[in-house]
């Protein structure tokens, strides 16, 4: 069986093919600058093979065309019918999508709906979809959403505390976001403890270029880091993550910044870029341990909301069985792991081991000590594959 993951942007694509009896990668490539002068695109597949292209890519449909060009000369797939299936990655599902979807015309209005809840990703990934429709009509497609998983999530939980009528007639409330890898590194967490999901309470940290917490009690999100956007929670590559709301008011007074700069203030220029210039986590590491003063306490700043995110959560659970650091710096930032669980062994039960802390290993690790309370993990995160794994049961649910 095999499956082909999209992860379409405003201009670019990525896309990973996977034959799903064995859950093996054969390709996987990024088509870049869609609608610019020069667009790229670049397929690797197994054995070595590699191809690179350039010029001009004009829209979606162009950059799929090419995709299947470049996997056609990889000698993997020809025609989009020799898929079983494409799995999509959706951002926004609003309160429509609690899971996987098979997508028809219907569930295209839905997402099209949502657009103005993520104006920068949902008609992009519908672009995707669209484009495979006019090739293959016929084809399978299903939509994974980010937000899905934290539907669980208790009302309480989710609404903010502004007049009611924002969450019925705005929807304004709190979705979350990487749903699809905190639903993975969870399953993969219980797997690896031998244990069921259903039997753990755990909080799993996802820490990227964007990053967000959730607590997940017996397999189901209750709560989460990001809000109604990817802005809300921890500190970011160039997020702020938590603020006083009333600063915005107050730029906005006192220096007259308009809507559109505070929005880029907060998602672009601020987190750990706004500290200390740079949003590149091993920059960073690198510049604080030659005793660079704002490296230093960026690094303090981000250990020290997530410090405060894994005691909300804490109480939130009421009992951790587990806590899971993924991500690019989650799996590899090895003293911030560190410095975001110091000073929680004994009140957290929460016990750091340094050296099984800095061993490098792949897969999924232990890094607590054998009698820490809560077990600490690394676990690699694979939202590709976690979107495949949806699609194919979404489309043999539908068979049924
Ligand atoms: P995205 O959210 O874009 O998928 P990633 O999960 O790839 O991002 O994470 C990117 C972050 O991971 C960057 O800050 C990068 O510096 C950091 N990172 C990647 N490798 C390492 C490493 N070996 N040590 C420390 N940080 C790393």
């Amino acid at each position: 069986m095999r499956i082909l993951v999209l992860n379409s942007g405003s201009s670019s694509i990525k896309f990973k093919l996977f034959s799903m009896q064995d859950s093996k990668v054969l390709a996987s490539g990024l088509i870049e600058q869609i609608g610019e002068e020069q667009g790229r695109a670049s397929l690797k597949g197994g054995a070595g093979v590699k191809l690179e292209r350039e010029g001009k890519i004009a829209d979606h449909g162009d950059g799929l065309s090419l995709m299947l060009a470049m996997l056609s000369e990889a000698a993997l797939i020809n025609r989009l019918d020799e898929l079983d299936g494409i799995g999509h990655r959706v951002v926004h599902g609003g309160e429509a999508f609690h899971e996987p979807t098979v997508i028809d015309a219907d569930v295209m209005a839905a997402i099209e709906k949502l657009s103005p809840l993520a104006p920068l990703h949902n008609p992009a990934n519908l672009a995707g979809i669209r484009v495979v429709v006019e090739k293959d009509p016929e084809l399978p497609q299903v939509a994974v959403f980010d937000t899905a998983f934290h539907q669980s999530i208790p009302k309480y939980a989710y609404l903010y505390a502004l007049p009611y009528q924002l969450y019925e007639q705005e929807h304004v409330r709190r979705y979350g976001f990487h749903g699809t890898s905190h639903h993975y590194v969870a399953k993969a967490a219980a797997a690896y403890l031998e244990k069921s999901s259903e039997s753990l309470n755990m909080i799993t940290l996802h820490l990227g270029n964007g990053a967000s917490a959730c607590a997940i009690r017996a397999g189901e999100s209750v709560d989460t880091s990001m809000g109604l956007t990817p802005l809300e929670g921890l500190i970011m590559g160039t997020r702020s993550g938590d603020i006083d709301p009333a600063i915005l008011f107050y730029l906005a007074r006192e220096k007259g910044i308009s809507i559109d700069g505070l929005d880029a203030l907060l998602n672009k220029q601020s987190g750990l870029k706004g500290i200390c210039g740079s949003n590149d986590m091993r920059e960073i590491t690198d510049r604080a341990q030659e005793g660079d003063e704002r490296s230093l306490l960026a690094l303090e700043m981000v250990s020290h909301r997530l410090k405060k995110y894994i005691g909300a959560y804490t109480a939130v659970l009421g009992r951790v069985d587990v806590i899971v650091f993924t991500g690019g710096i989650g799996e590899n930032a090895a003293s911030l792991r560190e410095e975001s669980c110091a000073g929680l062994e004994e009140g957290l039960g929460i016990e750091i081991d340094p050296e099984k802390n800095r061993m490098r290993k792949s897969g999924v690790f232990t890094i607590s000590t054998e009698s820490s309370r809560v077990k600490v993990l690394v676990v690699p995160t694979d939202e590709e594959l976690e979107i495949a794994l949806q699609t194919v049961m979404a489309i043999s649910a539908a068979h049924r």
